[in-house]
């Protein structure tokens, strides 16, 4: 048995054993989408993505199951479910109920298992595997509950929530009281505001006008029928060709209007004082921000450019972890915070990032699209706004019409805005006839 599993393993008397529930796998499977056909998801670093996704099931000795999912591009998808299944002797084994009961601890204790975590520690592919795992038994929990995701994070107590976030190195700007006080604060409108997110839903904005390889008449076409479906934001890809960028923002503003708003997003296209002069042309469109300009590790260079571009900077779907959220707002580098269901150690270290961004009072908008990402993300997106944050205003869940069809329990997007979720569940399970289609490389739509 591994160190983490002994940790989360219950009393060893016969007569308990007999009705102890564990975990005993966890699967890890390569699922691909050929979007790259239609260019759908192209932009300034990724002309040709394949969505895809390492599809994770965590099975109990019950029969339960939790799921989720790391959204992927194509070609090392099978690197990232390897790093999965590296991790999953560390959790078979785990008593289910002191795992659920303690999903803190779990979390820090598959983090911080010394061989994987030197190969970050807590970055990249070893720790998007913590956080597939992290969410599958929040899934599970939240199956068990027959709560959405959002529901139960927002049914539990300041306390219970504090408990789940590792504070180290974050605490020297944000301690455990500090979150304690933010999540109290919240407590009192929390059945309010969760009866007006029922009833109003989440505002979105979409991206699925304007990837960087469609074309010029592709984009208008889209980016009117995003207005006529209720949208007031619609984000444009730039960065690859500066006259493609002028022109493009030019016929969207001119088919949208002076009131739509209009977001662009470079994908790290840029190097800092690049990025600076790249912006300073496009300023006259008024972008309501500038997403990813540079590298997601150069915090002082996102201060850089948001200082001398005047443009609002958004960034966050790829950075590692909440450290350096942390130093992106400490220096004053981000507009809007980023976060992404999958890139970081699940929905405790998500959860640290929205009490950063609280702290900081800087908004929280979520990246989304890819595959299962919009599905998984706007459970975070709601609980902020019913327990953490306490506040809709200037939030926006990124909302991008591709592959919802293969979820279970697809996202609702009515007039501009997310429908809030009521099944049970973090929102990443897929149809089994889905995920043998699409496995990779042998389903069969790819055989
Ligand atoms: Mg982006």
């Amino acid at each position: 048995m591994s160190d983490l599993a002994t940790s989360f393993s219950q009393d060893q008397r016969s007569d308990v054993r007999a009705v102890r529930e564990e975990i005993v796998s966890v699967e890890a499977r390569d699922v691909r989408f050929p979007t790259s056909r239609a260019l759908d998801g192209s932009d300034a670093m990724n002309p040709t993505p394949d969505y895809s996704a390492a599809y994770v099931v965590v099975r109990t000795s019950a029969g339960a199951e939790g799921h989720s999912l790391v959204f992927t591009i194509g070609r090392g998808t099978d690197l990232q479910a390897a790093a999965v299944e590296v991790l999953a002797p560390l959790v078979v084994g785990c008593d289910v109920s002191q795992a659920i009961g303690d999903l803190g601890g779990f979390a820090r204790a598959l983090a911080g298992d010394s061989p994987m975590r030197w190969l970050g520690p807590e970055k990249g592919i070893v720790h998007m595997a913590v956080g597939a795992i992290v969410n599958a038994v929040w899934d599970l929990r939240a199956q068990r509950a027959g709560l959405p995701l959002w529901a139960l994070l927002a049914g539990l107590s300041p306390e219970e929530l504090v408990a789940l976030v590792d504070f180290r190195y974050i605490d020297d700007a944000l301690t455990p009281d500090e979150a304690l006080a933010i999540l109290r604060r919240a407590e009192p409108g929390r059945a309010e505001r969760a009866q007006r997110l029922r009833a109003e839903g989440f505002p979105a904005y979409t991206t699925t006008p304007g990837w960087l390889g469609y074309d010029d008449d592709k984009l208008v076409r889209l980016s009117q029928q995003a207005v006529r479906d209720g949208f007031d934001l619609i984000k444009l890809k730039v960065g690859a060709d500066l006259d493609d960028d002028l022109r493009r923002l030019r016929l969207v503003r001119d088919a949208v209007g002076p009131d739509v708003r209009i977001a662009i997003d470079a994908n790290q296209a840029w190097g800092v004082d690049e990025a600076i002069s790249w912006l300073e042309p496009l300023r006259p469109f008024h972008p309501y921000w500038i997403e990813e300009p540079t590298s997601p590790d150069d915090v002082l260079g996102h201060a850089r450019i948001r200082g001398e571009s005047g443009l609002p900077v958004a960034t966050g779907e790829h950075v590692h972890n909440r450290v350096i959220f942390k130093q992106l707002l400490q220096a004053g580098a981000v507009d809007v915070v980023q976060i992404d269901a999958c890139r970081v150690g699940g929905v405790n270290e998500n959860l640290a990032i929205l009490l950063l961004a609280a702290k900081f009072g800087v908004p929280v908008c979520p990246h989304a699209g890819g595959v299962g990402l919009c599905e998984m993300v706007q459970h975070l997106a709601m609980f902020d706004y019913v327990a953490v944050s306490g506040e809709m205003d200037g939030r926006v869940i990124e909302f991008v019409d591709h592959l919802h069809e293969h979820f279970v329990d697809p996202v609702v997007v009515r007039d501009g805005r997310y429908v809030a979720p009521s099944g049970p569940g973090g929102g990443a399970r897929m149809h089994p006839a889905s995920l043998a289609a699409f496995a990779y490389p042998d389903g069969t739509e790819w055989a």
